[in-house]
């Protein structure tokens, strides 16, 4: 059986993995070669790894393995850029003086989200005073710790390209213009160099880009993204095992009630060899590009709508949080950088087979996908592989997305292949 793999961030890479353990014949598509670069968001990504989350019966199923499940696949192929970290979920002055009582609410949240014997830190302001974190003044007034594990991105990017190949998958930087589809089957995929692949099914982990590629009317609507903007900053590396979040972050809010509005959620994380300060989602409603002379298949993704006053915000935050490390950037004259993050307005990622198209399969829209799409990657393997379905316990089908809006999903009949296999 030929599977086409659409997509070279996690959410790619691991089901390419997944499905080469199948004995399937695997190409993956990596993106990198499309006329315009597509910003990954496993690329500016923390990458930590929220290990007590799963998924279906209020997140309880599957929940805690994907620390294990990282390790699992290290002792299979090598380092993979598994990392220790605390997390620290942190709080300012402006916070701890609103009443007190949010902060407290969601530290009682967090602890039930918890298994019970995880342990919990209380950080106060003379905490990040210590060692590695000293540098860069933090104006935090209080935190949460809680023992974590990140991905190192870099990392992960190259170790994961030469396991990839040791296991028999082809990778090439080809991009998809458009899927093809006949009768309601899901025949392969035209790239945008115009070459034709055929293949038995398509697996599209494409991230933010998924609904370009969907030949199914409204998937912007039900597949949607919003942007981060993130500020990396070079050498040195202050604290290699810290990833700071807020504890009362705006983005989840946000992207569940789907309004337009840009939020800031200041953290950083280890990246590169330096860190990375995030982050300010903006989100603003995307309808599919029409196509044009310079873009045929509107593939490409609108950026952030407000992408000035997005910098300012974020450049505002640094300031505020880590003047340090607002003086680190300055020097080092560091770009902001803006990428696409698929989401899912219900919080559980879509997993499974696409409403009304045989054999063209969806992996993406993961919150906490660092924790899950290990465990979930060989769930749609075996789906792939065995022609069957992802349990429907798992409350991931892509259908549920659809069906509220009422509207069926008639399968495309445009763009049929027309020649050779991959
Ligand atoms: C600042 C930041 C911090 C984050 N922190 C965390 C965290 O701590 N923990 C966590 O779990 N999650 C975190 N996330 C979210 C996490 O990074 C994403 O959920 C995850 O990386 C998504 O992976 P993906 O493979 O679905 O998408 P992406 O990484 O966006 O990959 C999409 C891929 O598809 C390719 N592609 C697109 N179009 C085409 C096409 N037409 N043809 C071929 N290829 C195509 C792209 O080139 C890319 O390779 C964070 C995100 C950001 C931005």
């Amino acid at each position: 059986m030929d599977i086409l793999v659409v997509g070279g961030g996690l959410c790619g890479t691991l089901v390419a993995l997944a499905l080469s353990r199948h004995q399937l014949d695997v190409t993956l598509l990596t993106g990198a070669a499309h006329p315009q670069a597509m910003p990954a968001a496993t690329r500016y990504s923390y990458g930590g790894i929220p290990w007590w989350m799963g998924v279906g019966d209020g997140g309880k199923t599957l929940a805690g393995r994907g620390l294990a499940c990282w390790q699992q696949l290290q002792e299979r192929h090598g380092d993979l850029g598994l990392r220790p970290a605390t997390l620290l979920l942190h709080w300012s002055a402006a916070d701890d003086a609103d009443d007190n009582t949010a902060v407290e609410v969601a530290v009682a949240a967090l602890a039930t989200s918890l298994p019970p014997d995880a342990t919990l830190e209380r950080w106060g302001r003379p905490d990040f005073r210590r060692g590695d974190l000293e540098p860069l003044g933090l104006t935090c007034a209080g935190a949460i710790g809680l023992p974590y594990g990140r991905i190192d991105s870099r990392h992960y990017h190259h170790a994961m390209a030469r396991v990839l190949r040791r296991q028999g998958v082809r990778c090439s930087p080809g991009a998809v213009a458009q899927v093809l589809v006949h009768d309601g089957r899901c025949m392969g995929a035209r790239l945008t160099d115009g070459v034709v692949v055929e293949c038995d099914s398509v697996v599209l982990a494409t991230g933010a880009a998924v609904a370009r590629l969907l030949p199914l009317p409204g998937a912007d609507r039900w597949f949607p993204y919003s942007w981060a903007s993130v500020l990396p900053l070079g050498q040195p590396q202050l604290c290699p095992e810290v990833i700071l979040m807020p504890l009362l972050g705006g983005r989840e809010r946000m992207e569940r009630q789907g309004q337009a509005d840009l939020v800031v959620d200041p953290g950083l994380a280890p990246w590169h060899g330096g860190v990375v300060f995030g982050q300010v989602t903006s989100l603003h409603h995307q309808r599919r590009r029409p196509a044009t002379p310079g873009h045929p298949t509107g593939l490409s993704l609108r950026g952030p709508g407000q992408p000035s006053v997005a910098e300012a915000r974020l450049r505002q935050a640094l300031a505020e949080l880590a003047p340090g490390l607002a003086a680190a950037a300055r020097r080092q004259q560091s770009t902001v950088r803006h990428c696409p993050v698929s989401y899912s307005p219900d919080g559980r990622p879509w997993i499974g087979g696409c409403p009304g198209i045989r054999n063209l399969w969806l992996f993406g829209g993961f919150r906490g996908g660092f924790a899950l799409a290990p465990v979930l990657a060989p769930v749609l393997a075996e789906a792939i592989a065995h022609n069957g379905t992802v349990a429907v316990e798992l409350g991931v089908d892509p259908a549920r997305l659809l069906k509220p809006q009422g509207s069926p999903c008639p399968p495309s009949q445009e763009g049929a292949p027309r020649s050779s296999r991959s």
